[in-house]
């Protein structure tokens, strides 16, 4: 038996040691020790290795602009939204096409191998909803990128959204998306969740909405949104996206409302590092986190995957690419700091991700595509609290990123020369 690829040694994210085979783009074994032939073998005792990274909420068409055509003063979603409605009109297909492929080398060396974009359909000429397309087609060899029809300035609200959203689904955009907390009434919102739940349903895709990102706690879209994903049988492919409304609701009516959540089989995707930034600006002192409530909504088997949501954008003058990052925020905001929690937070930048898009071929596992990703970490709440080293990032059973472990040099006498800050929970007497 010989196969293209071994690599050695490495540890699973449940904490298995083993040895991962690869061929013809797929993994063909999976095993404590596999004594076989192959094309080339890879060294990564001691090393995590995991299937990639997925972030299940970005936005690329506005990544990678911070500056254009000025920063966000204030740091608000409003001035954000604002500001984007000034750089929109000057946007050109290739400069779109330009900042995505070179966010996405960013997210290709971070091991983030799976993205959910929204993409703007409010401007008339679909620029973004062109390029991203081409875009898509142009990573399809190392990213899964999904689009999102987003009609950022509202599906009612702005005059031309409705038909830009058609035509964007008509083009091949693969999820339908919507902002229900920004039409001018309740009833609008309310109104655009159910004619985009429809429009999901008849065309047999999913939905991801921006959904109550709001302080209000009077914003109850996603109540809405699930009790339409029950009626239209959406079950377990619609996501709200935020949610951060849930933060400041009442509490009797969270006891309701997560029950429904989970009945219907809708997705949760909280964004901490965009949230924690930008919810509780209206506030003095206590000021809310305005995250949603996910240790709650885990408790009552609500799926939740962490979401990036900018990089060096309109609302957002910092980001990396680096999920682990969007993990450390979370693990942060939501006190979830056991060492079961905490795992949990890898998964949801990883496979709760990974399901809440629908990826089939995703997973170490044999038969699935070889895509993965090993890092400079023993376990994932290491990986986590260093946001971890790539070590190697493989798509399609293909080597796309590598770099060699470097510990920093010490020279402090009496000291170790190599530091790396990995560190081993002892084991319990
Ligand atoms: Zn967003």
């Amino acid at each position: 038996m010989s196969f293209d690829t071994i690599l050695k040694g490495g540890v699973l994210p449940d904490g298995a040691q083993a040895d991962i085979a690869i061929t013809d783009g797929r993994i063909a074994a999976i095993a404590a020790n596999i004594d076989a032939e192959a094309g080339e073998t890879i060294d990564i005792a001691g090393n995590l290795v995991s299937p990639p990274f997925v972030d299940p909420h970005f936005h690329m068409d506005a990544t990678l602009s911070y500056g254009q055509p000025r920063i966000n003063a204030s740091g608000t979603l409003l001035e954000g939204i604002a500001l984007w409605g000034e750089l929109k009109p000057l946007l050109t297909h290739d400069a779109v096409i330009e900042r995505a492929l070179a966010y996405c080398d960013w997210a290709a060396s971070m091991g983030l191998l799976a993205i959910r974009s929204h993409v703007d359909v409010c401007d008339d000429r679909l620029l973004a909803v062109e390029a991203l397309l081409e875009v898509k087609k142009q990573v399809a060899d190392y990213i899964d990128l999904q689009l999102v029809a987003f009609p950022q300035d509202g599906l009612y609200r702005s005059p031309s959204a409705r038909a830009n959203t058609i035509r964007a689904l008509d083009m091949g955009v693969d999820v339908v998306g919507g902002i229900p907390h920004f039409e001018r009434t309740m009833a609008d919102g309310r109104a655009s969740v159910t004619e985009l739940c429809e429009m999901a349903a008849d065309r047999g895709l999913m939905v991801d909405m921006h959904c109550d990102e709001s302080d209000d706690p009077m914003s109850r879209h996603i109540e809405q949104l699930a009790c339409e994903t029950q009626r239209l049988g959406l079950g377990g492919r619609v996501a709200g996206s935020h949610l951060t409304s849930m933060h400041s609701m009442d509490n009797y009516y969270v006891s309701k409302l997560l029950p429904l959540i989970a009945e219907a089989q809708v997705a949760a995707i909280p964004n901490p590092l965009i949230n924690i930034t930008l919810q509780g600006r209206h506030d003095s002192y206590p000021k809310r986190r305005g995250m949603t409530r996910v240790p709650e909504m885990l408790k009552h088997g609500i799926r939740v995957g962490f979401g990036q949501d900018c990089v060096l954008d309109p609302w957002y003058s910092l980001g990396t690419a680096d999920m682990l990052d969007v993990a450390f925020m979370g693990l942060h905001v939501a006190q979830m700091t056991n060492p079961a929690d905490m795992r949990r937070c890898y998964e949801m930048v990883t496979t709760q991700s990974a399901a809440i898009m629908g990826l089939a071929d995703y997973g170490l596992e044999v038969g699935k595509r070889a895509d993965l990703v090993v890092l400079d970490a023993g376990n994932p709440i290491e990986a986590i609290r260093l946001r971890a080293t790539r070590l190697l990032v493989m798509a399609r059973g293909k080597v796309i990123a590598r770099r060699a472990r470097s510990p920093m040099q010490l020279f402090i006498p009496g000291r170790e020369a190599g530091i790396d800050r990995r560190f081993t929970v002892p084991a319990p007497d």
